[in-house]
C-alpha cells in the first residue's frame, strides 16, 4: 500500500542504488525516501584508516547517485535511526538484512526502538541469504564442497530492477559532511567488466600468482556492497563462482555459530599451547621476519590495505605454525588493515589456516615459506616489489625447527 509518509533507506553494507531490493521495497511503500548512512563507532573503531578512507569514497559515490542528498550522521543507530524517523515522519525504514553477530543485535534493538515504524529487511549482501542452504536433514553444512553444490542447486534471484531514480530522494534535514578523500571511487562495474573480459579466462591458472595482476581485486567493493555478488555471478562460472561461494559459505557458518568470530570452531584446539612473544609478533606485523614472501605480504598489507590470497595463507600459516601465536592476534591485525576486512571471511579463513575451522586444512600440512615463494612467485617479482631488502635480514626463526614444534603441540591435542 502506498503511503503519504516518506520511507527511509538506511544504507549499511549495500552502498549502491543498482540491484537493490530494499530500495525497491521502499519505493513500494512511498515514492519519497530519505537516504541515510550512520557512522557507527562500533564499526569504525576496529577499522584502520585505509578501510575508513574506502568507506568515505563509497559514501561520496553513493551521495552522487542520490543527487547530493545522502544524509550522513554520526552516532549510535539505536538512537539516531528512530530519531530521524520521527523527525521526518517516516512510515517505514528499509534495510538489506545484516547477518553478522553485531549487525543482527543492532537491527533487533533498532527495530524495537522504532516502535510503530516498521523496519523492513529485503535482500542481503549475499546471493543466497545465510541460513537458507541446509543439508537434507535440515542441519547446516560443515564442509565447503557439498555446501557449494547445494548453493549452486538452490540458485539466486535475478538482479532487482532499481536505479537512483527509483524514488524521489528527500533533502536531508541536516547532515555531517563526508570527509574529503584523496581519490574518487573507481567505477566498480567497469572494473568487473575489464576483469571479466581480460583476466577471467585465465583466472583458473593464474589466480595463485601474487606476482601477476590476475585476480579481480573486487573484495572491498563486495564488502561494502558497491557491487552485489549476483551481478558477478550472472557473468561467470567455474572457479570464480567457487571463490564467491567461499564468501557465502563463511557467512553461513558465522550465522549459525556467531561465537566462532572469537572461538575455535573445533573446540579441541582450545587446548593448543600458544606462545606470546610480542617481539616476534611485531616483526611479523612490520614485515621483518627475514622470510621474503612473508615480509612482502605483510608490507603489502600496510602499504595498500590488501594482500593477495595465496600470500594471506602463507603469512597466516607462518604466524600460527612458525611463531606459535594465536590465530586471533593475526586476525585482529588483518581486520585493522584490510580494506576488504570482513568478519566472516577473515575469521574463518584464519581458522582454516590454523586447522581449527571448517574444512580445516589439516594442521600438519604446514606451508613452507621458501618453497611457496618459489612456486608462486617464481621470478621473485612480488618480493622485489614489496620487500627487496628482506633477503638480507636474519630469519627470526628456523622454519624446520618450528615446524616440528608445531607438529608436537598438535600431537598433544589430537585425540
Ligand atoms: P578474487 O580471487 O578475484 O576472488 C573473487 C571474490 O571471491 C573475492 O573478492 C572474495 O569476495 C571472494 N573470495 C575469494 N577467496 C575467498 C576466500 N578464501 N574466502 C572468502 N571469500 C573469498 N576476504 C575478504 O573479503 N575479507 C577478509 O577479511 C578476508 N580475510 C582473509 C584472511 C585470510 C587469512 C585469508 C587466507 C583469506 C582472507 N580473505 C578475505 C579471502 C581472500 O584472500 C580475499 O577475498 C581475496 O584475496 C580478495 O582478492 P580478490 O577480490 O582479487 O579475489
Amino acid at each position: 500500500m502506498v503511503s503519504s509518509s516518506p520511507s527511509i533507506v538506511w544504507f549499511r553494507r549495500d552502498l549502491r542504488t543498482a540491484d537493490h531490493p530494499a530500495l525497491l521495497a521502499a519505493a513500494g511503500r512511498s515514492p519519497r525516501a530519505l537516504g541515510l548512512f550512520v557512522l557507527d563507532d562500533r564499526l569504525l573503531k576496529p577499522s584502520g584508516q585505509p578501510r575508513i578512507e574506502f568507506l568515505h569514497r563509497c559514501l561520496h559515490a553513493l551521495n552522487d547517485q542520490l543527487g547530493g542528498r545522502l544524509m550522513v550522521v554520526h552516532g549510535d543507530p539505536v538512537k539516531t535511526v528512530p530519531r530521524i524517523a520521527q523527525e521526518i515522519g517516516a512510515g517505514s525504514v528499509h534495510v538489506s538484512a545484516d547477518y553478522g553477530p553485531y549487525g543482527r543485535r543492532r537491527d533487533e534493538a533498532v527495530e524495537e526502538a522504532l516502535g510503530d515504524v516498521e523496519l523492513v529487511r529485503s535482500g542481503s549482501p549475499y546471493a543466497v541469504a545465510p541460513g537458507r542452504v541446509l543439508k537434507g536433514d535440515g542441519t547446516p553444512f560443515k564442509v565447503f564442497t557439498p555446501f557449494r553444490n547445494a548453493w549452486l542447486d538452490h540458485g539466486w534471484r535475478a538482479p532487482a530492477d532499481t536505479g537512483a531514480s527509483t524514488v524521489d530522494w528527500l533533502e536531508p534535514p541536516h547532515s555531517t559532511a563526508i570527509p574529503k578523500t584523496t581519490e574518487k571511487l573507481p567505477d566498480a562495474m567497469r572494473l568487473w567488466e575489464e576483469f571479466r573480459d581480460e583476466r577471467l579466462p585465465d583466472y583458473d591458472k593464474t589466480r595463485d600468482r601474487p606476482d601477476l595482476d590476475a585476480t579481480s581485486r573486487l573484495s572491498a567493493f563486495l564488502r561494502w556492497g558497491v557491487l552485489h555478488p549476483r551481478t558477478l555471478l550472472r557473468d561467470c562460472d567455474g572457479t570464480y563462482r567457487s571463490e564467491l561461494a567461499w564468501r557465502e559459505f563463511y557467512a553461513d557458518v558465522l550465522w549459525h555459530k556467531p561465537e566462532t568470530a572469537r572461538q575455535n570452531l573445533d573446540r579441541k584446539f582450545d587446548r593448543m599451547v600458544h606462545d606470546d612473544d610480542r617481539e616476534l609478533f611485531e616483526a611479523w606485523k612490520q614485515g621483518r621476519t627475514g622470510y621474503p614472501i612473508v615480509d612482502a605480504g605483510m608490507r603489502q598489507l600496510l602499504a595498500e590495505g590488501f594482500m593477495h590470497n595465496r600470500v594471506r595463507m602463507i603469512v597466516a600459516s607462518f604466524l600460527v605454525k612458525d611463531l606459535h601465536l594465536p590465530w586471533w592476534w593475526g586476525a585482529r591485525h588483518f581486520m585493522e588493515h584490510l580494506v576488504d576486512g570482513d568478519l566472516a571471511s577473515n575469521q574463518h579463513n584464519w581458522q582454516w589456516v590454523a586447522g581449527c575451522g571448517t574444512d580445516a586444512a589439516p594442521f600438519f600440512r604446514i606451508f613452507n615459506p621458501i618453497t611457496q615463494a618459489k612456486k608462486f612467485d617464481p621470478d621473485g617479482a612480488y618480493v622485489r616489489r614489496y620487500a627487496p631488502d628482506s633477503a638480507d635480514l636474519t630469519p627470526i626463526v628456523d622454519h624446520a625447527v618450528e615446524r616440528q614444534v608445531a607438529l608436537d603441540r598438535y600431537q598433544a591435542i589430537k585425540s
